[in-house]
């Protein structure tokens, strides 16, 4: 099957009239009767006076499904674009199917063949990795803040790769609310790896209770570590809430160390190895070298290693100084810090996540096998362009561009490298795929019914245990209060 290589035109009414207006057989004149347009696929038969009949389809069908609509429906759903934002780019009086089509298209080919071809290729991944054990990444993604969400998708990354291995969707009716599902996530995602004979050596997550526990209780054997970025945000956001509402109280000299004690978080993670105890001698530090004290901290860590610098240095016991002590030797962030991450950090998981925002917008509703399936689509791309070659020039220098982060606000500029631009191999298997299945089934009811089997079973949706409502009732109560 090659159609799908070959190009495709758009074709205005009246050019194409112009072409049939002339009878094949007999060269008179033909009045031009569009017969009927099925999706992007026009029919069209002429007749000429002499009686001589001519039928033309725009393009091949299988069955009666024009290829193009599974094309068009493809090109929609593995780039990550939504079918009714796409219409509006139709709405140039362009011949198109409907939401209904496209829904049907998706579930019967498109989820399927992308969880195919995810399946195979983790399969190869997992593969190369049997017997090994692993220092992986985990994170937790919600589509919505707080209580309300519906779905968290959690995510274990081998951290020496760059690459997502594995990808669980929790609704939050299979977790005892939404709350749970980064537990649940957690749980499935190391059985999975297990089944397949692969062991964690480290896992670096954030700072999540129950995680903690539970690894804690029921993985002894691995070594689970905090991601520094997590913990450094987490103090920064408590030293921005003192130097806030401590104003009028002199806690604006706190500001100038904000960024000093993130960075200081860093080199503690960095410098210490595996030592616990060092990192929370050095982090502890901190609280004397803003008083200006660099000496006589403690006797695994007796003095900063920094050469002599002047600073706007904080008074020893002053309310500022005590306040900045008590969030930096807080009890419970000690404890962590000896568990900040010496091996690596989860930043690539923040990268995913970021992509799965394309391919599942959080202000859209999906079901869970068109979710799962987008998840799966972020994976591919991220794991295919994760590690792109960073740009050098003819002279072989690296190459940069100038970068504003946006959570600065303008205030700080960075460099970043420039890499080459994103591939999609992935999507050429998946339109393989796709069209493979067709082959396959080329009834689309039979083909989603067989889609249902291939997930097996999935989670019933959460309306399920609402209470049935009376909409016309719903609709009385509403207009009385509002008309
Ligand atoms: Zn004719
Ligand atoms: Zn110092």
């Amino acid at each position: 099957m090659t159609f799908h290589l070959k190009k495709q035109f758009l074709v205005s009414e009246s050019a194409l009239n112009k072409v049939l207006s002339v009878c094949r057989t007999c060269g008179g004149h033909c009045e031009n009767v569009v017969k009927f347009a099925k999706g992007t696929m026009v029919c069209v038969a002429s007749v000429c006076s002499q009686g001589h009949v001519f039928e033309w389809k725009s393009q091949t069908c299988h069955n009666s499904m024009p290829w193009s609509n599974l094309l068009v429906s493809s090109a929609v759903f593995f780039s990550g674009a939504s079918f009714s934002k796409t219409v509006q780019i139709f709405n140039i009086n362009l011949q198109m199917f409907s939401m209904r089509t496209f829904m049907t298209i998706q579930s019967a080919y498109l989820v399927p063949a992308t969880i195919n071809v995810w399946e195979t290729t983790q399969a190869e991944m997992l593969e190369k990795r049997v017997g090994q054990s692993l220092t992986l990444g985990g994170d937790c993604r919600c589509d919505s803040p707080g209580y309300s969400a519906k779905y968290g998708s959690y995510s274990l990354m081998d951290l020496q790769t760059n690459e997502v291995l594995n990808v669980q969707l929790v609704q939050s009716n299979e977790a005892r609310g939404s709350t749970h599902m980064e537990l649940e996530g957690l749980k499935r995602s190391i059985s999975h790896l297990e089944e397949n004979d692969i062991s964690l050596k480290n896992l670096v997550t954030d700072r999540h209770v129950m995680v903690k526990k539970f690894m804690r209780e029921q993985h002894p054997n691995t070594d689970h570590y905090f991601d520094v970025w997590h913990v450094a945000k987490g103090v920064t956001k408590k030293l921005k809430k003192l130097e806030g509402c401590a104003k009028k109280k002199g806690g604006e000299v706190i500001r100038p160390w904000i960024k000093s004690a993130s960075n200081h978080m860093y080199w503690t993670s960095m410098s210490s190895g595996d030592d616990c105890g060092l990192k929370r001698a050095k982090w502890s530090s901190l609280v004397n070298h803003v008083a200006d004290k660099h000496e006589g901290h403690s006797d695994l860590f007796p003095h900063c290693q920094h050469h002599p610098t002047d600073r706007d240095w904080l008074e020893k016991g002053s309310r500022p100084h005590k306040m900045l002590t008590a969030v930096v030797q807080s009890p419970y962030l000690m404890k962590d810090i000896g568990k900040l991450s010496p091996v690596r950090q989860t930043y690539g998981l923040e990268v995913y996540h970021n992509i799965v925002n394309h391919f599942a917008s959080k202000s859209n509703h999906y079901f869970y096998t068109s979710m799962l399936a987008r998840l799966y689509l972020a994976a591919m791309h991220y794991n295919e362009n994760s590690n792109n070659a960073k740009v050098v020039t003819k002279d072989g220098q690296q190459k940069w561009h100038i970068s504003f982060p946006k959570a600065k606000k303008g205030s700080e500029v960075v460099v970043k490298p420039c890499k080459t631009p994103p591939t999609y191999g992935y999507v050429a298997l998946l339109l393989q795929a796709a069209i493979d299945r067709r082959l396959d089934v080329p009834n689309h009811l039979a083909a989603s019914q067989e889609g249902k089997e291939i997930m097996g079973e999935i989670p019933s949706p959460i309306t399920h245990s609402f209470v049935a409502v009376d909409k016309s009732e719903l609709i009385q109560n509403h207009r009385s209060r509002f008309c």
